[in-house]
């Protein structure tokens, strides 16, 4: 029994925010889709009168930070608090500033807050956060400081049953080398890792027996797979999904598909009763993508969990 089971499923009421962002989350004076994309995104979410939107509250901001620098090398947090050592600052793959961290703990908070809210209340939220699948304990790749998934799974697990699990469902173009190399380091024996990808970058062996990572071929192979591992989760009885909804698989996957996949993995997992927690991950700005269609794009799943 946890705390949140007297409470039992029961949707949204249309006034309660569920869906996480703070001008922190564009902190760093680095202008990159990473960076910028998430108010954009924002601005669509309200203005189309999806949801409110509301920065994380500050008691989750507080007791993110500690956890953050609890689970992390203290070198490598340093390092992102001050620039030194400069390399392990940029580590992750951009210039230092300070609005990394400001960032970083933001954004990873708004992950935390969200998934507390869908599992209180048994609903879809979301956070404009990055997933940052590639970020490590002691040091940031693939334009990754932390990792927001893996410090949610661990923030949420003193907040639900013994027994229960959480999954990560990854989607995103690249591999989530970071979440299971954290999955392993902090033993979230919790967590049913499931990862399908359209790219080889950060590619791993899953440290578990049931989580899986598979590099898709092709579209028809990608979205059979996206379906196949919805069907493991919802097998699974997991108290909830993190999913990492990045729109880079566009580099093999028509923007159609990815759209239909929204709609997918939200419908099924709303006939499951499973509450779910988005955030918005990979999608760049490229040939037949610029910026307004990219936030776009990444606005489909707020429409498909929240709308
Ligand atoms: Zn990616």
């Amino acid at each position: 029994m946890n705390s949140f089971d007297t409470e039992g499923p029961t949707r949204g009421d249309g006034d309660t925010p569920r869906v996480f962002w703070s001008p922190d989350y564009v902190a760093p004076s680095h202008v990159f889709d990473t960076t910028r994309k998430s108010e954009a995104v924002r601005d669509l979410i309200v203005g189309r009168g999806i949801d409110p939107v509301s920065e994380p509250p500050a008691t989750v901001m507080a007791s993110t930070e500690k956890l953050i620098e609890e689970l992390h090398d203290p070198i490598y947090i340093e390092a992102l608090r001050t620039g030194d050592p400069m390399d392990l600052a940029a580590s992750q793959g951009f210039r230092w500033d300070a609005g990394i961290w400001t960032m970083a703990t933001s954004s990873t908070s708004g992950v935390v807050a969200a998934l507390e809210l869908a599992i209180k209340h048994g609903f879809a939220t979301g956070s404009l956060s990055s997933g940052l699948h590639h970020a490590r304990r002691d040091r940031g790749r693939g334009y990754c400081s932390i990792n927001g998934l893996a410090v949610a799974a661990e923030a949420i697990r003193p907040r639900i049953g013994l027994d229960d699990r959480i999954a990560i469902f990854d989607v995103d173009a690249h591999c989530g080398g970071g979440t299971n190399e954290l999955i392993d380091d902090w033993a979230l024996d919790h967590v049913l890792h499931l990862d399908v990808s359209t790219n080889d970058f950060d590619r791993y062996q899953p440290c578990r027996p049931g989580n899986e990572l598979h590099r898709a071929t092709s579209t028809a192979d990608y979205m059979a797979t996206v379906e196949r591992m919805l069907g493991l989760i919802i097998e699974s009885g997991c108290r909830a999904v993190l999913y990492n909804a990045g729109m880079d698989a566009l580099e093999m996957v028509p923007e159609q598909d990815l759209r239909r996949r929204e709609e997918l993995v939200s419908s099924k997992l709303r006939s499951a009763d499973i509450p779910c927690t988005f955030v918005l991950a990979g999608g760049y700005v490229g040939p037949g993508l610029d910026a307004d269609a990219l936030a776009d794009l990444h606005t489909a799943t707020a429409e498909a969990f929240i709308g």
